[in-house]
């Protein structure tokens, strides 16, 4: 890994003190070891020099919620409400195969990476089979991404098929092993959890999750009031007002959790994840494309909840580029409340790097630029016809920059790509295996039925 410099570079460093400002920004082994304005000291020797003239130099983005694999079900099932879609998605499980998670999610990292982001939160649910999650694991480890493997459980619901309902024993046994094959890897981490209680977990899964997770000392990671259809589910099954209510009974909200979506929640509900240190992940380009509904973003920010931007899957996205989730984050707030100045660009950008990072539990690692920190840092070409002139580098990363801006992304001070070409991987035979792999797939599912 060696020594790195970037110099010449408008540095954004995203904490607190909400600045940018010319400067360099030096790493040693992965970690960040120096950041300053002006001119790097011609004193210290760099094995490597990136000259980052007219590039913003910024923390890796963190998208803090997708499926990779769903790459291979882009645009497949339009025009259908959650539970609908869902069950098709969850069908899916009778003929997925491990090479579809293999290639699907190998697609869906390039994408992450060509899009700036160096850290991602991989909430896996469909595990018809072990080889399910480990194929996806190894994808994730052949990117070289910072990644989150949230291997999540489902033990019941009439949607569900029954190859991916698990007993709780069977699936934390499952969890076990791949804790134990993966415990000495610095650039992955795990979590648990319910999938989307209460559609396709019971309550003796919820209390087990709780009891696994502290076990294990690992996050948990749900759906959470996605739909009204949910927390019709929840009211109808269990008396409770709304899911977040509801999970509290099993202490489920807490520091290490992050909910994603939370589209449906009440005041008091938004007073449990602040009180409980829960965090979110908003998707709204996912909820847009569902009809879910408008996340209280605003009220949850302005009552202290952390929340981090995710993707969501392709299959209801339909893209991993999260430049086009921050700027949609920013409007449909604009519009849901009808004011122009309710969020601001710089809030939105907080949530796509320092916010996913303390949802995922790395705020130590990444997630700013500082010193000691990792480094998962991306470089954005800013001399472009849509972004130049700049007149506020906040607003317009969030509303001009497109992710075929980003020129160099690195991960733990690996470039895992240089000037838009990977390092580390193919595009060109990841493509080819992605488009087999969805003509298998496709072709499988098209023989059954919904
Ligand atoms: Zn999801």
């Amino acid at each position: 890994m060696g020594n790195l410099t970037i110099a010449n570079a408008l540095i954004i460093p995203m904490t607190a003190d909400r600045r940018s400002f010319n400067g360099y920004v030096r790493t040693r082994d992965g970690a960040i070891t120096a950041i300053a304005s002006g001119a790097p000291p011609q004193n210290v020797e760099a094995q490597e020099t990136i000259d980052a003239s007219g590039c913003a130099l910024m923390p890796g983005l963190i998208n803090a919620h997708t499926h990779l694999y769903q790459v291979l079900l882009r645009a497949l099932w339009e025009d259908l409400e959650l539970m609908p879609w869902l069950k098709r998605i969850y069908g899916c499980a009778r003929v997925l195969t491990p090479e579809h998670f293999y290639h699907g999610s190998l697609l869906g990292c390039i994408e992450t990476i060509r899009s700036g982001v160096t850290t991602v939160c991989e909430h896996n649910f469909l595990n018809p089979g072990p080889e399910c999650a480990s194929e996806t694991i190894r994808a994730l480890q052949d990117s070289g991404l910072r990644a989150v493997f949230a291997r999540t459980v489902m033990d019941s619901g009439e949607i569900v098929p029954d190859c991916t309902k698990e007993k709780p024993e069977q699936a934390f046994q499952r969890i076990d092993a791949i804790l134990a094959k993966h415990k000495n890897n610095p650039r992955l981490s795990f979590m648990t959890g319910p999938n989307t209680p209460p559609i396709n977990t019971t309550a003796d899964l919820l209390k087990e999750v709780r009891r696994f997770a502290d076990d294990k000392s690992i996050g948990i990671s749900a759906h959470v009031a996605e739909s009204k259809s949910v927390v019709e589910a929840v009211r109808k099954e269990h008396g409770a007002h709304g899911v977040v209510e509801f999970l509290h009974r099993f202490g489920i909200p807490a520091k290490n959790s992050i909910f994603a979506h939370s589209v449906h929640v009440s005041e008091e509900e938004i007073q449990i994840l602040r009180d409980t240190g829960t965090s979110v992940s908003h998707n709204p380009v996912s909820n847009m494309m569902l009809g879910d509904g408008v996340a209280p973003v605003v009220e949850m920010l302005r009552q202290g909840v952390n929340v981090g931007l995710g993707t969501d899957g392709a299959a209801s996205n339909h893209s991993q580029d999260l430049f086009d989730t921050m700027k949609a984050a920013s409007l449909l707030q604009k519009v849901h409340h009808h004011e122009a100045g309710v969020i601001q660009p710089y809030d939105v950008l907080r949530m796509a790097t320092i916010g996913g990072a303390r949802a995922l539990g790395l705020d130590a690692v990444c997630g700013t630029i500082e010193v000691g920190k990792r480094a998962d840092l991306i470089l954005v070409n800013l001399d472009t016809v849509h972004i130049q002139p700049v007149n506020d580098i906040f607003s317009q990363i969030v509303h001009c920059a497109k992710a075929s801006d980003v020129q160099t992304v690195i991960v733990d001070g690996e470039i895992v790509m240089r000037d838009r070409r990977l390092t580390k991987l193919d595009d060109d035979k990841i493509l080819a295996d992605a488009k087999i792999a969805n003509r298998d797939l496709i072709e499988r599912v098209s023989r059954l039925s919904f």
